[in-house]
């Protein structure tokens, strides 16, 4: 069952909304708007009712701090209230609030708009689900890469933890795709992508795909070393995929990855990294493709074979 959470400092009146709710949702109450953003950042809820006039925390003061906070953005908000003033509803509503119902009002109502709003709410998560995914692979898009890798480096540097950046693209593949045709490459993509995630599981990890046969991927707190092992287990593992190919590196499809790993410091920009891991990608295919190559970002290098 859903979960809405309603806030409102008389608990007689969260009471008898949670009353009329009941039947179709799981009803939180709160009656403090501190408790209610406590709350509301757990991720659990689809919907907020919330009262504006309260002692402290009064429900346009909360509605901004809802706003503010990544975990509860996209919550929708409807605002209760005895007050008929039209000015408060135009408030809440350029504040973000998504309604604005005044007391009292009819149980039919509330529901109608709570089931209104839920279903909003879903399928805007949906789409946004769907505008950072890669339709082809499921995994990441290059926007949600954008986002992501951002917060993933500040993380890193806040915590003072080596960050590791690298780009993989299939060997030869235009061939592929020239041999085999551009549907069994998609396979092939969609197979590199499946592969390369089943490796990269854990919380900090991060794979996307960065453009048609090139993929990017994040990992924090290993060192240099560390990554450039892991990455040739996952390099390994694409070829031992055993997917055919008639390519002068290998009869198998293979991928060549370059990286780098570094441990941010304030002055240092990301891009100037990824152009780093960008750049031991091109020594990797120069090299002969099939192959990582890592560097630690101050020269020196760890190449495979
Ligand atoms: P290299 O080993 O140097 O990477 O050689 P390559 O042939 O892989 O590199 P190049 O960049 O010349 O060619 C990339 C090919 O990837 C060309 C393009 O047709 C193919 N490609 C890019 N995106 C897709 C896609 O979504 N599906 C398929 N099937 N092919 C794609
Ligand atoms: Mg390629
Ligand atoms: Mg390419």
């Amino acid at each position: 069952m859903e979960n809405i959470l309603v806030i409102d400092d008389s608990r007689a009146q969260a009471e008898y909304l949670r009353s009329i709710l009941k039947t179709d949702y799981d009803v939180s109450i709160c009656q403090t708007g501190e408790e209610g953003l406590r709350l509301a950042k757990t991720g659990q809820f689809s919907l907020i009712f919330l009262d504006i006039i309260m002692p402290e925390m009064d429900g346009f003061t909360l509605l901004k701090k809802l706003q503010e906070t990544i975990m509860t953005k996209y919550i929708p908000v409807i605002l209760i209230s005895g007050l008929s003033d039209v000015q408060h509803e135009e408030k809440g509503l350029t504040l973000g609030a998504v309604d604005y119902i005044t007391k009292p009002f009819s149980p039919i109502t509330i529901k109608a708009r709570a089931n209104t709003h839920i279903k909003l709410f879903h399928y805007q998560m949906y789409f946004m689900q769907q505008a950072m995914v890669d339709q082809l692979t499921g995994i990441a898009n290059r926007r949600r890469y954008k986002d992501e890798s951002m917060m993933k480096w500040r993380e890193a540097g806040r915590l003072g933890l080596p960050f590791s950046v690298c780009i993989f693209d299939i060997d030869k593949f235009k061939l592929y795709n020239d041999s085999f045709g551009h549907p069994a490459g998609d396979k092939v993509i969609a197979a590199v992508a499946k592969t390369a995630s089943s490796y990269l599981q854990r919380a900090t990890d991060f794979l996307a795909r960065y453009g048609g046969e090139e993929f990017v991927a994040i990992v924090i707190g290993n060192d240099a070393k560390s990554a450039f092992e892991f990455f040739q287990t996952i390099r390994q593992a694409v070829e031992d995929l055993h997917i055919p190919h008639n390519s002068p590196v290998s009869e198998w499809v293979t991928i060549s990855i370059g990286g780098v790993t570094l441990i941010p410091q304030s002055s240092d920009v990301y891009d100037d990294y990824l152009k780093i891991a960008d750049n031991m990608l091109y020594e990797a295919k120069e090299q002969g493709r099939n192959r990582v190559v890592w560097s630690d970002g101050k020269g020196e290098q760890w190449r495979e074979k």
